[in-house]
């Protein structure tokens, strides 16, 4: 199977500075996004690498992805399950009664980047009222794996620990924002900071910015 333009990248990388682990292309892949600086810190500590959904393959399977795409599929399932061992169908010992089981949501998706599409499927966290639409950016983070489990397909998902829309901010140029709102305030003279506020949170500007630019007055963001 010829090389991608990729791997062939990871080859000339490993070629260069782990010559005598060269013919591990998965090491390489790590190795090579971490070279690139296309990772994240997870919350726990961990290393999140940030790939284009054609480069998650067998090969990463285990690892922690960011994607970011477009969904073009969503399934909502609802059920109920045990609080203590998290299942459908109580494993524990002694059985929960169902009469305590927990409302629960499973999500299936289909997310596409430039590259290709994968599968994702997510539960959330009781706690969050989640609602997906189809047509919508998404980061999505989580452990690739194969799809069900079986390894005798080529199939892999991401089980996701978490689905989020793609905040504005990262829309176009970092900043634009913050001069979309400071123009506002400028030519209005005198904005409410709720107005300003509210926004803030549609560009993706921390409002801190904005007071730190104008005078806040008797809950007035004042531009003089
Ligand atoms: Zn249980």
């Amino acid at each position: 199977m010829p090389l991608s333009e990729e791997d062939r990248k990871v080859l000339e990388f490993m070629e260069k500075n782990y010559p005598q682990y060269k013919d591990n292309l998965a090491l390489g892949r790590l190795l090579y996004a971490k070279h690139l600086g296309r990772v994240a810190r997870s919350v726990g500590g961990g290393e999140i690498l940030k790939v284009k959904i054609k480069d998650i393959n067998p090969s990463i399977v285990g690892s922690t992805v960011e994607v970011v795409g477009l969904l073009g599929h969503v399934e909502k399932y609802v059920f109920k399950r045990c609080p203590k061992c998290w299942r459908k169908d109580c494993v524990c010992n002694p059985k929960v009664d169902e009469g305590r089981f927990i409302d629960a949501v499973r999500w299936r998706m289909v997310v596409g980047d430039e590259t290709g599409n994968i599968d994702v499927l997510y539960f959330p966290n009781v706690s969050g009222n989640h609602d997906f639409e189809v047509g919508r950016e998404v980061v999505v983070r989580g452990r690739v794996k194969f799809f069900y489990d079986r390894e005798d397909s080529d199939r892999i998902e991401i089980l996701a620990s978490n689905v989020s829309y793609v905040e504005p901010k990262n829309n176009g140029v970092e900043g634009e924002g913050l001069s979309i709102v400071l123009d506002f305030v400028r030519k209005a003279k005198k904005v409410s900071v709720d107005i300003v506020k509210k926004l803030c949170e549609k560009h993706g500007v921390n409002p801190e910015l904005v007071y730190n630019v104008f005078e806040v007055r008797d809950g007035y963001v004042v531009a003089e």
